[in-house]
């Protein structure tokens, strides 16, 4: 399972060739994609530095293993938000993937791209290029879609995308429950149009995960052109006036050096992209001098407007024993699991962070969806904690289009030091709102008819739950992050936009920014397909600027 063996370590080399042609820093989505497509004619040099480890970690290759990789800080940067006013004052935890691959070895493995009209709000908003029509074919040339190609999907890319394996009869009786409320079946959540209740589809391989690490780095372990550098921690982009010349990293305890010929590439997370960033001197002047950084560019967007989806969940107790919390809970029954995945890649090991799921509309006047909701067959008090003793099913909302918006800043000049994350959850009414009516919407859907014979009750919040002001409460008590962090180094035409539609820093050379932080507001939907192909795209941009 080590996706770095093979590659050639840029560390061992003398420092005279310590230079290529573009230096990328973070294996995540993103930078996966960047490392494999820019070094994939031969002709260019690319090193990529990440900071976790390679990933060894068997979980992270088995789908239902994302849950033992919640807490583990030996992949996770497991960040936490300073306390949200929203939420009571809570502090809402993070994880971060921190490993080859980045979050897309730790993440729920659903295939979401969101809505056309993302796309082409991105264009209206003076982001030319960025539509849905610019965009599909980036889709399209990242996917290797089990179903076979159409005008929506592609074949024969490095990302398979693949239905799931696992029949389970309560995800089935959610999408049936959907349609007795008028929520119509739609098979395919990322064609035509994505309204409606139907199964996702997983970025899965035969039930096994396919992170950008696995799609993209190992196809391209042969190439001597390609350094893979782990546990590589960036620390500052070194300039020369404005023009950024080389990447200080440390390793093994030492400080190292790595200079780009052509261009330095920062595809570290809608967390660590802006944190680096700032720790180089790029980012708002009053806050890198509180801290003793010399200012190269006040560039007061880097670390504005952060975004992220919220979720607020149902949990119910189910009648029936056939939820993961009795599979996992029994002895016999988990040993049979875990031998049946071993043995033929199938059965419950296979499930990834929603079976089912719907999209629709809490306003009528609205043009497109404004919630996802994620249908799970298992229940726990917490994500990433202990299966519920009892039978028990979980269905969560999550708006699509927050209006709130955060920010991310360093704490000190210390490039091991979290930053500071405030991400500002149901800071408008619009926002309020929208979380009040999903549930109520969702719990129509969990007391239809098709679901009737698997529901004893809802444990959380409860029957006592029924006033807008006491369900709002309860998103302000219960409410957590869905994973999706963006647009903290946004692109635009505006004062506060980072970069430019070349993914660009704007007022800077040599220097771009290619991962969820370019994002100009959050997508419809779950985050790591947009940002495989944000950086197919760039991919071809970065080849066509030289
Ligand atoms: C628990 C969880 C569940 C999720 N579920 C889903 C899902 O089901 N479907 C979906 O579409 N999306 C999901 N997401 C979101 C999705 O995975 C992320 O949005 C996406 O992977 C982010 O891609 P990225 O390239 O922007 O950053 P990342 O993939 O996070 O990559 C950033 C990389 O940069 C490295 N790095 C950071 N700083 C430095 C530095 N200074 N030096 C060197 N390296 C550095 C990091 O270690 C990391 O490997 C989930 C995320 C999480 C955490």
């Amino acid at each position: 399972m080590n996706s770095e063996a093979p590659f050639r370590a840029a560390a061992n080399r003398s420092p005279e060739t310590f230079e290529f042609d573009y230096v990328v820093v973070g294996a995540g989505s993103a930078g996966c994609v960047l490392a494999n497509r820019l070094s994939a004619d031969g002709k260019n040099s690319v090193l990529l530095l990440e900071a976790g480890p390679t990933d060894s970690n068997l979980w992270i290759h088995v789908p239902l293993g994302y849950g033992k990789l919640f807490k583990d800080k030996t992949v996770n940067w497991m960040y936490q938000t300073e306390p949200e006013p929203g939420l009571d004052g809570r502090t809402v935890f993070q994880p971060r993937g921190k490993v080859l691959g980045g979050s897309s070895s730790i993440n729920g493995l659903l295939y979401v791209r969101g809505q056309h009209e993302d796309y082409d709000r991105w264009r209206q908003h003076g982001n030319s290029g960025w539509g849905y029509d610019d965009v599909l074919p980036y889709f399209k040339k990242a996917e290797d879609q089990q179903r076979g190609a159409d005008a929506f999907h592609g074949t024969g890319g490095p990302l398979p995308v693949s239905d799931l394996i696992h029949a389970d009869p309560l995800s089935e009786a959610f999408i049936a429950a959907a349609a007795e409320t008028g929520i119509p079946n739609n098979p395919d959540f990322n064609g035509a149009s994505q309204e409606g209740a139907g199964f996702f589809q997983t970025t899965t391989r035969q039930g096994r995960r396919a992170s950008s690490a696995v799609a993209y780095l190992r196809p391209a372990k042969t190439r001597k052109n390609l350094h893979v550098e782990t546990s590589a921690l960036a620390q500052r982009i070194v300039f020369d006036g404005r023009k950024a010349l080389a990447v200080e990293y440390r390793q093994a305890g030492g400080l190292r050096t790595a200079r780009a010929r052509k261009e330095i590439l920062i595809s570290s997370g809608a967390y660590n992209s802006p944190q680096l960033l700032q720790l180089s001197g790029v980012g708002p002047a009053e806050l890198l001098r509180k801290h003793g950084i010399d200012v190269v560019l006040d560039a007061p967007g880097v670390g504005h407007d952060l975004q992220d989806h919220m979720q607020v969940r149902v949990v119910m107790r189910c009648a029936k024993r056939i939820t993961l919390n009795d599979i996992v809970n029994h002895p016999l029954r988990r040993i049979l699991a875990g031998a049946r995945y071993a043995a033929f890649r199938r059965g419950p090991l296979t499930i990834a962070a929603g079976t089912s799921g719907a999209f629709f509309k809490t306003n009528p006047r609205l043009a497109t969806p404004d919630i996802q909701i994620h249908f799970l067959p298992f229940s726990t008090d917490k994500m990433g904690e202990k299966l519920h003793s009892f039978s028990g099913f979980t269905a969560s909302v999550c708006q699509l289009r927050p209006e709130s918006r955060g920010s991310l800043r360093i704490r000190s000049a210390d490039p091991s030091a979290p930053p500071e994350i405030r991400i500002n959850y149901l800071a408008t009414e619009v926002d309020r709102t929208a979380n009040v009516e999903g549930l109520k919407i969702l719990r129509k859907i969990l007391h239809a008819p098709a679901l009737s014979s698997y529901v004893v009750e809802e444990v959380e919040p409860g029957a006592k739950v029924s006033t807008d002001e006491a369900l709002l409460n309860y998103c302000r008590a219960r409410g957590s992050t869905i994973y999706h962090p963006t647009s903290t180094c946004r692109m635009g035409n505006d004062p506060l936009a980072v970069v430019d539609q070349r993914l660009r820093v704007r007022g800077l050379e040599g220097l771009r920014v290619v991962d969820a932080s370019i994002m100009p507001d959050l997508v419809s939907g779950n985050t790591n397909a947009p940002i495989i192909m944000i950086a197919e795209k760039a991919s071809d941009m970065i080849l066509e600027d030289r």
